[in-house]
This record gives structure tokens, C-alpha cells and sequence, in this order.
């Protein structure tokens, strides 16, 4: 693996990712929703840091960044569309923009829906994506801007990346995602085991972000509307994959 990934929890249930490039110690930061766990992982390793991505506007996404960047040289990096409610970017980048953090390749990503402007960073080489609140584990964010169908554009995009990519998602949702997935595809055996070794983590305290593609195809009813058993549940058996996304989101929200 190229880009070591060190989770970092922050807040109450929000997640940093610290991504370093093996092959040169170029260093990068996944969102700062606070700055002190973070600095003291840094510290701990004696790694600096040289770029901080930012996925989207949310305060508990960026609102450690005056912080981080008061104590190390990192440059900025966010959605141009974003530009004017992120703090000031060093580099302003659109979908399909290179990343580069030293010799790991990535590119960007419009994953709108969450929020309009909302990006992720995907490094195909090291088979990692950077998905904050759009795509999470077992879940996917909340639409606070966006519209069903831009989140199920965005989803569909992450969909047909290599199923052994790793999704580095925002925030530790996953026990209350998990009862939701089980109402409406109760069946599924992946997904009801899933959620027993989610129950062991959680009282373990072990972070279950991140989570692999491949799982997520497996479990996560919002990339699933093509269930045969969600489609019965939801009555929905000549809908599009669109719609029943839809009233899967609607369903969640409700729930
Ligand atoms: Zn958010
Ligand atoms: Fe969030």
C-alpha cells in the first residue's frame, strides 16, 4: 500500500484521516473538525504536514483549520465551487482535478448531494477514497442542498471503483445505520453480520470507518436499490434503481 492512512477520531463521532505517501513522507490531512487530536497524532510520529483536503463546508469538517495551519506549513486544497464558504484555499479544484499527495495519484470527484460542492478524493493506485458525508459506512450523508437524484449520481460513481478500495467516510454512524439497513433488508447475511461485528466495535470503542468498497456493495442499502428484497419491502418492484434510492433516503430520514 502506497498512502499509510491513520484514522483520527475527533469531536463526538466525527473522523479525520491523516494519509502519508510511503514512497516520499509527503504528508496529508482529511478534514479537520478539531485541531488537538490531530496535531498530537502528528506530534506523536514526528510527521509534519504539508496538505490539508477539505471535502466539504461543514463546520465540523473545517473548523480546525486556522489551527492546523498556525502550527504547520500545510497548504489548503477544497472545491472551487466551495471557495467562498471554505476557509481560503492554496489550491481551488474542480472534478476530475489532480491530487497528488508526493507520488500517490488522486483525482477529484463531484459527490454532490450532502451538500452542493461537496468533492471526494479518490487515490486509485492505493485504493483509497476520501468520501467524508457522502458515501459513509453503511449509510450515506443526509441531503441538506442536494437532490435525491445528484446523490444518487454521486453514489453511482463510487460504486464502480475497484470493490477493494478503502472508503475513508466522516463520521461514526454506522450502529444506527445498521438498524436502519436491517428494516429494510433484514435477510441479507452479509449485512446481519455485519452488524454483529459492528456491535463488537463499538464496545470495543474500534472505530468501524473505514470500511472496504466491497462490504459496502454488499450491506449498504443505499447502493443496493437493485434488492430484490428491498424492492419487495418497499413495494417498489418496477421502479428505477433511482427511485427506490429515493424512498430508501426518505425512509432513513423518517426513521
Ligand atoms: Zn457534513
Ligand atoms: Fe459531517
Amino acid at each position: 500500500m502506497s498512502l499509510e492512512i491513520i484514522t483520527v477520531p475527533c469531536l463526538s463521532d466525527n473522523y479525520a484521516f491523516i494519509a502519508r505517501d510511503q514512497e516520499t513522507g509527503v504528508t496529508a490531512l482529511v478534514d479537520v473538525p478539531e485541531a488537538a487530536p490531530i496535531l498530537a497524532e502528528l506530534d506523536a510520529r514526528g510527521w509534519g504536514l504539508d496538505l490539508i483536503l477539505l471535502t466539504h463546508h461543514h463546520d465540523d469538517h473545517i473548523q480546525g483549520v486556522p489551527e492546523v495551519i498556525a502550527k504547520t506549513n500545510a497548504k489548503v486544497v477544497g472545491a472551487k465551487a466551495d471557495a467562498h464558504r471554505l476557509p481560503k484555499l492554496d489550491m481551488a479544484l474542480n472534478e476530475g482535478d489532480s491530487i497528488n499527495i508526493g507520488a500517490s495519484e488522486g483525482v477529484v470527484l463531484d459527490v454532490s448531494g450532502h451538500t452542493i460542492g461537496h468533492i471526494a478524493f479518490h487515490f486509485a493506485k492505493a485504493k483509497t477514497i476520501f468520501t467524508a458525508d457522502s458515501l459513509m459506512a453503511l449509510g450515506c450523508g443526509r441531503l441538506f442542498e442536494g437532490s435525491f437524484a445528484q446523490m444518487w449520481e454521486s453514489l453511482s460513481k463510487m460504486a464502480v471503483l475497484d470493490p477493494d478500495t478503502l472508503v475513508c467516510s466522516g463520521h461514526e454512524y454506522t450502529a444506527a445505520n445498521g438498524r436502519f439497513a436491517m428494516s429494510v433488508e433484514p435477510e441479507n447475511t452479509d449485512l446481519q453480520t455485519r452488524v454483529k461485528e459492528i456491535a463488537s466495535a463499538n464496545a470495543k470503542d474500534v472505530p468501524t470507518v473505514p470500511s472496504l468498497l466491497s462490504l459496502e456493495l454488499a450491506t449498504n442499502p443505499f447502493l443496493r436499490p437493485h434488492s430484490p428484497e428491498i424492492r419487495v419491502n418497499l413495494n417498489m418492484q418496477d421502479a428505477s434503481d433511482a427511485d427506490v434510492f429515493a424512498e430508501i433516503r426518505r425512509r432513513k430520514d423518517n426513521f
